[in-house]
C-alpha cells in the first residue's frame, strides 16, 4: 500500500509547485501585458511629443530673421528656412552649399559678406557649426544690412563732429600765418624797399605760405579718413623703405639712425602709402626732437597676432602734461609743427584696427610704439573693394 501510493510529499510538491507557478505566470504574463501596453501608450505619447516638437521646431525655424541652412554629411542642404531662401534665391533643397556659397562675396570685414548686386545688395554675417551627431552642418546667415549701414553712418557722424571742431580750430590756425604772409606781401610794395630786404621779405612770406600749404595738405590727411587702399605688403620692405627715406634727415641733424626687423616676410593688408607715412611721422619726430649726437630706433616685432613698430629716441621727452593731448589736432609744441602729424598716423592706425601707444619722461627720451593686428590667414588680397549695400 504504501508502496503503491506515492509519498504525499514528493507528489504533492511539484503539483502545488506547478500550479504556483502556472499562476505566477499567468500573473506575470498579465503584468508583461500591462507594462508593454503602457510602454507602448509611453512610446506613442513621446512619439506625439516628437511629432509636435518637430513641428514647433519648423516653424521656429520657419520664423526665425535669421537664415539657417542644415546641410547633411554630403555638404548638400537638408533642410533650411524661408529667410535662407530669400537670401541666398530660389529653392535650396538638395544644392550643394559650395556651389550657393559661390553667390557669397568677401567684404573687409571678416565674417561678413555680400550677396546680389548694386542696390540690391545684403551684408550677412556667417558662422558655421557642425552637428553634435555629426552627420552635417548647420549654417547661420544673419543679414546685417541695417546694422552695417547705421554703423558706417555712426562712423561718417563721428568723424564730422571732429571735423566740426577741428574747422574751429582751423580758422584759428589759418589766421595768423596768413596775416603775417599778408603783412609781408603788404611790405613788398613798399618802393624803397632795397633789393636785399625785399628778398628777406619775400621770403619770409613764401615761408608762410608754405606753412599754409602744409597745413592743409595735412588736414586733407586728417580728413581723408574712409577712403584707405587695401594691399598686401612686407612688415620689413616697409621699414626698409621708410630707413632709406629718413636716413638723410637724420644724417643732416647728426642723429644715429638705427634699425631692425625681425618680421620675416610676414605680410599686412592696408594702406600702405597711409601706414608708411604714420611711421614716418613718427621718425621726424623723433629725429627733430633728438640734439645731435643722439640716438632714433625703429623695430618692427611680431608678438602673436600683432605687429609693433617701436620709434624710440633719447631726446628731450615729452612732459606729462602734453602726453595727454599729444594726438589731439593742432597741438604742437615746434613753432612750424601743424600739430596734426600724430592725430594723422593715430587715426590711420586705429582704421586698420591699430593703435599708437606712448611712452615717455622728460630729459628721457620718448617710445612711440604702433601696434597694428597682423591679416587672418583667411583674409585675402584677392577680396574684392569693400562693397557698401545702399
Ligand atoms: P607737429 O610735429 O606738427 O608738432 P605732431 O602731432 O606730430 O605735430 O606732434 C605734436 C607734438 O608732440 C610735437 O609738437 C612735440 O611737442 C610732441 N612730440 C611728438 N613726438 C615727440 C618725441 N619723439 N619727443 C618729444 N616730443 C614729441
Amino acid at each position: 500500500m504504501s508502496a503503491e501510493t506515492p509519498p504525499a510529499a514528493t507528489n504533492a510538491a511539484p503539483g502545488a509547485g506547478q500550479r504556483l507557478d502556472a499562476a505566477q505566470l499567468a500573473e506575470a504574463f498579465e503584468m508583461f501585458a500591462r507594462a508593454s501596453e503602457e510602454l507602448s501608450t509611453a512610446y506613442n505619447a513621446l512619439q506625439g511629443q516628437v511629432a509636435q516638437l518637430t513641428e514647433r521646431l519648423a516653424v521656429l525655424i520657419g520664423a526665425l530673421p535669421a537664415g539657417v541652412v542644415m546641410l547633411d554629411r554630403g555638404g548638400r542642404v537638408g533642410q533650411c528656412n524661408s529667410a535662407a531662401e530669400s537670401l541666398l534665391g530660389g529653392d535650396l533643397a538638395g544644392r550643394p552649399w559650395d556651389e550657393l556659397a559661390a553667390v557669397l562675396h568677401a567684404t573687409e570685414t571678416p565674417g561678413e559678406l555680400t550677396v546680389g548686386e548694386e542696390t540690391g545688395a545684403r551684408r550677412v554675417s556667417l558662422s558655421e557649426a557642425a552637428l553634435e551627431s555629426g552627420e552635417g552642418r548647420i549654417i547661420l546667415l544673419h543679414d546685417v544690412t541695417d546694422a552695417h549701414r547705421m554703423r558706417l553712418q555712426v562712423e561718417r557722424n563721428e568723424r564730422l563732429a571732429a571735423m566740426g571742431e577741428m574747422v574751429a580750430g582751423l580758422a584759428h590756425q589759418l589766421r595768423t600765418p596768413l596775416a603775417a604772409a599778408l603783412l609781408y606781401t603788404g611790405n613788398l610794395k613798399q618802393p624803397e624797399l632795397a633789393p636785399a630786404d625785399r628778398a628777406r621779405v619775400a621770403d619770409r612770406a613764401i615761408e608762410r605760405m608754405r606753412y599754409l600749404e602744409r597745413l592743409i595738405r595735412d588736414m586733407l590727411l586728417f580728413a581723408r579718413g574712409d577712403s584707405l587702399g587695401r594691399q598686401r605688403f612686407g612688415i620689413c620692405e616697409l621699414a626698409g623703405e621708410l630707413v632709406h627715406t629718413l636716413e638723410p634727415l637724420a644724417r643732416a641733424r647728426q642723429v644715429d639712425f638705427s634699425s631692425a626687423c625681425d618680421c620675416g616676410d610676414a605680410t599686412l593688408l592696408g594702406d600702405r602709402k597711409a601706414l608708411g607715412g604714420a611711421i614716418t611721422n613718427l621718425l621726424e619726430n623723433a629725429i627733430q626732437a633728438t640734439e645731435a649726437g643722439g640716438a632714433v630706433d625703429l623695430s618692427a616685432t611680431l608678438e602673436g597676432d600683432t605687429v609693433h613698430f617701436r620709434i624710440r629716441d633719447n631726446g628731450r621727452g615729452i612732459e606729462p602734461a602734453h602726453q595727454a593731448r599729444l594726438f589731439d589736432p593742432f597741438f604742437t609744441t615746434r613753432a612750424d609743427g601743424t600739430g596734426l602729424g600724430l592725430a594723422i598716423a593715430r587715426g590711420v592706425a586705429r582704421a586698420h584696427g591699430g593703435d599708437i601707444a606712448v611712452e615717455s619722461s622728460p630729459g628721457k627720451g620718448a617710445l612711440f610704439i604702433l601696434s597694428l593686428p597682423l591679416p587672418r590667414p583667411d583674409e585675402g588680397d584677392a577680396a574684392p573693394a569693400p562693397k557698401e549695400p545702399s
